[in-house]
């Protein structure tokens, strides 16, 4: 018998970042990105909603152990990002700090340490108006 449930666990940093990408001219890096590729860059405040899909267990209730998921999120990537420049980061040398690849990410940091229970998707919240999702392949 299979009793899968799902759970959302919400967790914030502030960072700042610049759009920009290494390949393209100045040109083309503004008519792309726009405004978001103003040179001091800017601030986010940030949503990562981290869901975890998992197997009902029958003593606990729970799917997974939110005390070692906090855990693991706050060290591999709050302690990481937060007030940090995101375009300062060794992951994000030769990759565009977009909400993609900020998603992605942080679901290949997570995806093989998640304490019971396997990743289902990151969301990432940027803005009011942008929210992004990344559900990439499961390893092992
Ligand atoms: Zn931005």
């Amino acid at each position: 018998m299979n009793h899968q449930a799902r759970l959302t666990r919400q967790y914030h940093f502030c960072a700042a970042h610049r759009l920009h990408a290494k390949e393209l001219s100045d040109d083309v890096n503004r008519k792309v990105f726009g405004k978001c590729n103003n040179l001091n860059g800017h601030g986010h405040n940030y949503t990562v909603l981290v869901t975890v899909r998992g197997e009902i267990d029958a003593l606990t209730g729970e799917i997974t152990d939110l005390e070692r998921l906090d855990r693991l999120v706050t060290t591999t990537i709050l302690e990481r990002f937060d007030h940090r420049h995101l375009n300062h980061d060794p992951a994000f040398q030769d990759v565009v700090t977009t909400g993609e690849n900020v998603a992605r990410f942080i679901w290949d940091e997570l995806v093989d340490a998640i304490p019971l229970g396997q990743l289902e998707k990151i969301g990432l919240i940027e803005t009011r108006d942008n929210y992004f999702e990344y559900q990439g392949d499961r390893h092992g």
